[in-house]
């Protein structure tokens, strides 16, 4: 139903905090919205978009980046004019949230994803830059799709695929979290006699997506996230994968263009007050980019940007707050906590991923190279590299010297792209000085494109789940005017983000 809502500051009574002055700010600096959404990634822009053509509310998206999108990035060859979508890759149906890339001025054309062929794979360990010797067998391809189909039976069966997507609305208290994911994902597997899908879901979540730790180590529930059993249907052929034509960007230079000015860009929370009433925040649009922050992005815009902005204070003050960033403590500092909620989101630790594009005329093209220990078998409970690591290095096509590749860290703060770079360097000089790679004549491999993905993995032991963690995050919702998703706290797809903002949605706008 599409209402129309009658913005004026007096329609908003945001009890203020003594901290936040709103006299300090000019009267064109005070900005009054139904709705402030942090972060506009694939659950921020999405819940913009609906909140304004579905619920007729006033919304507006603070991104600290130049555009929006998050993880989506896309980097068109100038040379050869191929596009490559090198974050997001592609997208799968789930429930209805398909409708999403059709609704009036998003419209997006789709055409069928396919994983790239005619590359000839070469397992190295990039840690020594030595091929594995022919004692190792590749995993088997056929016998990953048939474990996947197990596990998603078997998640199908005893109801886990309910309790774990799209979010946890369906998770039983912590006490009641079965037994099973809780474990880490190899006694997981082992003891469902699936030990097969680890070679599947390992490249499928990048190593487990940034998660702290070794990958056979990562809790299930942590594993289930990043390959929820919605998203194993495609190993066994019943759904399919698309993509944006012209590039997964195209999808949010829509959005951005569709929300115009409600899009402040550049800009993050730097204070808050939040109470039952509503929200004010004070916004710094001056985005401060250090080396460790700042994007090599190409395409469309993406920040190439450095150094000061002119300082920009404005004030927001909102009914509602929505929270679409990562839940890490440094995110939330100016989000004004309580005792309690500090301790909670003091628990999660995070990993860090991230994914470039490489470029060098002497790197061989229509290989990849996927990394793995030396000590690798064809068990597959053996074959896991310890973070932090670079997962593969994959020639994007025969007619360009273009690779990409994506690494992940165990500790968000000890992985940024200055520490990643290092990594790549250095496996690509050991496979350099193993012969693998040819002498690339002291030439530097240059990055044309790199992006941070910041946090990753899921946060929380199995300790403090059975304590209690998630039950605690989902009651959070709603309480002072606030509320939370995106990948943190839901399945980490896109299409699976989407349906749990259509289930917060409809709970953000009662009363509103
Ligand atoms: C390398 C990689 C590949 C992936 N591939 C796929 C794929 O092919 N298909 C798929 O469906 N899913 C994929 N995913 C999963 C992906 O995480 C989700 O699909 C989805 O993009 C997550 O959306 P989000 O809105 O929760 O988070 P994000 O996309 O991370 O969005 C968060 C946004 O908040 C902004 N932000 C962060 N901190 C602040 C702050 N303090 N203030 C203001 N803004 C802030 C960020 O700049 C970003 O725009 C991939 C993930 C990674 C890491």
């Amino acid at each position: 139903m599409r209402t129309t809502t009658l913005l004026a500051a007096s329609a908003i009574s945001v009890a203020s905090a003594g901290r936040i002055n709103r006299s300090d700010f000019r009267h064109e600096d005070i900005i009054y919205k139904d709705v402030a959404i942090i972060g506009g990634g694939a659950s921020g822009a999405h819940a913009a978009v609906k909140l304004r053509q579905d619920f007729g509310k006033s919304v507006v998206i603070i991104e600290r980046e130049p555009i929006l999108g998050g993880h989506v990035d896309t980097y068109k060859d100038k040379t050869t004019g191929n596009i490559h979508d090198y974050g997001i890759a592609l997208y799968f149906p789930y429930e209805d949230s398909f409708d999403f890339f059709s609704r009036p001025d998003i419209n997006v054309m789709l055409s069928p994803w396919f994983p790239a062929e005619g590359n000839e794979i070469r397992y190295i360990d990039f840690t020594s830059g030595q091929e594995l010797t022919s004692a190792f067998q590749p995993p088997d391809e056929a016998a990953g799709p048939v474990a996947i189909k197990k596990f998603h039976d078997l998640m199908t069966a005893k109801g886990w695929d309910n309790m774990t997507q799209p979010g946890y609305w369906g998770l039983p208290a912590g006490k009641d979290i079965p037994e099973d994911l809780l474990l880490p994902i190899g006694q997981f597997a082992k003891k469902h006699g699936i030990e097969a899908m680890l070679s599947t879901m390992y490249p499928s979540t990048g190593g487990g997506v940034g998660s702290r730790g070794n990958f056979e180590d990562i809790l299930t529930l942590s594993i289930i996230k990043a390959f929820p059993t919605a998203w194993s249907k495609v190993f066994f052929g019943e759904v399919g994968m698309f993509k944006i034509d012209g590039g997964n960007q195209v999808l949010y230079d829509k959005i951005s263009t569709l929300l115009g000015k409600d899009v402040l860009y550049n800009s993050q929370v730097v204070d808050s007050n939040r109470s039952n009433s509503g929200v004010e925040l004070v916004i710094d649009s001056s985005r401060l980019d250090d080396d460790e922050g700042q994007l090599i992005k190409s395409g469309k815009g993406k920040s190439q940007s450095k150094g000061k902005g002119k300082p920009t204070k404005k004030l927001i003050i909102a009914k509602k707050l929505l929270l679409a960033i990562p839940l890490t403590r440094e995110n939330l500092v100016p989000f004004d906590l309580t005792p309690s909620e500090k301790t909670h989101f003091s628990k999660p630790k995070y990993g860090r991923s991230h994914t470039a594009i490489a470029k060098h005329s002497k790197l061989p093209v229509g290989t990849q190279f996927r990394n793995l220990p030396l000590s690798a078998t064809s068990n597959p409970l053996s074959p896991f590299l310890q973070t932090p690591f670079v997962l593969s290095f994959t020639s994007l096509a025969t007619d360009s010297p273009l690779f990409s590749l994506g690494s992940s860290g165990t500790n968000y703060t000890d992985f940024p792209p200055s520490e990643a770079k290092k990594v790549t360097r250095k496996a690509i000089q050991k496979m350099v000085a193993a012969g693998i790679l040819p002498n690339l004549e002291d030439e530097e491999v240059e990055f044309v494109a790199w992006s941070d993905h910041g946090p990753g993995g899921f946060g929380v032991s199995a300790q403090e789940l059975r304590e209690g963690w998630m039950e605690d995050m989902y009651a959070l919702q709603g309480k002072r005017s606030t509320w939370f998703t995106g990948n943190g706290i839901a399945a980490d797809f896109t299409t699976m983000l989407w349906k749990f903002n259509d289930v917060l949605l409809d709970k953000i706008v009662e009363g509103l």
